[in-house]
């Protein structure tokens, strides 16, 4: 299968286009209506406002019952883009450094290719969240019904990745990306005179315990082999002075690792140890732990299916089918939580082109690899609904 250059160009005009008006979060109203009303020009039935700016778009084909979900993110970030070139960003404070421009006009482009050629037998559903960036998109579309309102049996994701050379296609089984969370511990003592602390509850002494006890989490509580986490304190604020000890410290960090089994765990420990720290001073608490993003883990069946798809478009040599998990997040774990998929990663290219990295205010998407990323999406399609 091969795209014509007439639907390549025009992939690469749509993805300039979103490129030149970038919107955040889930106020993407220019976005999304371009985004619709390019799939209805293709005769596919679209429902809008699933998440609020959340797109569905639904192609049928044939008697076949099999159904796919393929996803794409179309917001932006608060960056003030960098780059000079024509298709540059005319939202001053807005840009799209994450390449989520490129990944809708990819899907925008298998959406063309299959309505024109009709050549599978099933349901596609394309789908386009809003808010990947903080992590709210993909949950929002779900609470407002997206797997029940459409029978999808397996979900895919896609993201660019720079550093990896153009067209590369990289995937694993399991945990391929961190979660992201964030802690809050707040210690209430007893503030008083330097000079006398015996009067007082010092939250500092208390607050430094905790600290150390936090670093037994990952080194006393997790299996060296299957639980990779990071835990990290990154602020330590008192309310004292030179001559006072403070009657209050605040702790701040955050936490990544790769399964849910750890997150809780982590969760749970943590509050172990401020709660005995705490008890044994006599200083009093307050905790929280927000989790952000889950875990992206793919589903064994269909990495195998989104690898083959990878293979049979850019060949063997350029499908890694077992890479090392990243610490970055994605917002598509929410979706692996509920349906089996598989989310993987298409080199960006390391070139001046493509090799910038994600959240740069110099990054862009490298267009020459939009026909790579359709041409997957349309491949995985033709295999699954036969
Ligand atoms: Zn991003
Ligand atoms: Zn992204």
């Amino acid at each position: 299968m091969s795209l014509t250059p007439q639907l390549i160009a025009r992939m690469t005009e749509w993805r300039r286009h979103m490129h030149r008006f970038p919107e955040c979060g889930f106020n993407l109203p220019l976005t999304a209506d371009f985004i619709a009303e390019k799939l209805e020009s293709f005769g596919i039935e679209v429902t809008r406002h699933i998440g609020q700016q959340g797109i569905v778009g639904v192609l049928r084909f044939g008697k076949g019952d099999a159904s796919i979900g393929l996803r794409a993110d179309m917001d932006a970030l608060f960056i003030h883009e960098g780059n000079e070139f024509e298709h540059r960003s005319r939202h001053d404070g807005q840009m799209h450094a994450c390449g989520h421009d490129g990944h809708s006009a990819m899907l925008l482009g298998a959406a063309s290719y299959l309505a024109e050629t009709k050549d599978f037998n099933g349901t596609v559903h394309f789908i386009f969240q809003p808010d990947e960036e903080h992590g709210q998109g993909a949950q929002a579309m779900i609470d407002d019904g997206l797997f029940e309102r459409f029978r999808i049996d397996a979900i895919y994701g896609l993201h660019n990745m720079p550093g990896l050379p153009e067209g590369q296609f990289m995937v694993r089984p399991g945990s391929l990306m961190a979660s992201e969370s964030s802690f809050e511990i707040v210690i209430k003592g007893v503030g008083g005179h330097a000079a006398m602390p015996h009067r007082g509850i010092d939250p500092i002494v208390v607050g430094s315990q905790i600290i150390l006890g936090l670093q037994t989490i990952v080194s006393r509580n997790l299996s060296a082999i299957e639980e990779t986490a990071v835990v990290s304190a990154t602020e330590f604020v008192t309310n004292g002075t030179v001559n006072v000890i403070p009657s209050e410290v605040t702790i701040k960090g955050d936490c990544r690792c790769f399964t849910e089994d750890s997150l809780k765990r982590i969760e749970a420990c943590m509050e172990r140890i401020v709660s005995g720290i705490c008890q044994a001073a006599g200083a009093h608490y307050s905790f929280t732990f927000v989790n952000t993003f889950y875990p992206t883990v793919n589903s064994p069946l269909q990495t195998e299916h989104a690898t083959r798809a990878a293979i049979a478009v850019l060949g063997s040599d350029n499908v890694e089918a077992n890479c090392l998990p990243l610490t970055i997040s994605e917002d598509f774990s929410s979706m692996l939580r509920i349906k089996p998929g598989c989310y993987a990663l298409l080199g960006n290219g390391v070139e001046s082109v493509g090799g910038c990295a994600l959240h740069n205010p110099e990054y862009d998407f490298n267009d020459h690899i939009l026909k790579h990323g359709a041409q997957y999406w349309v491949q995985l399609v033709r295999d699954q609904l036969k």
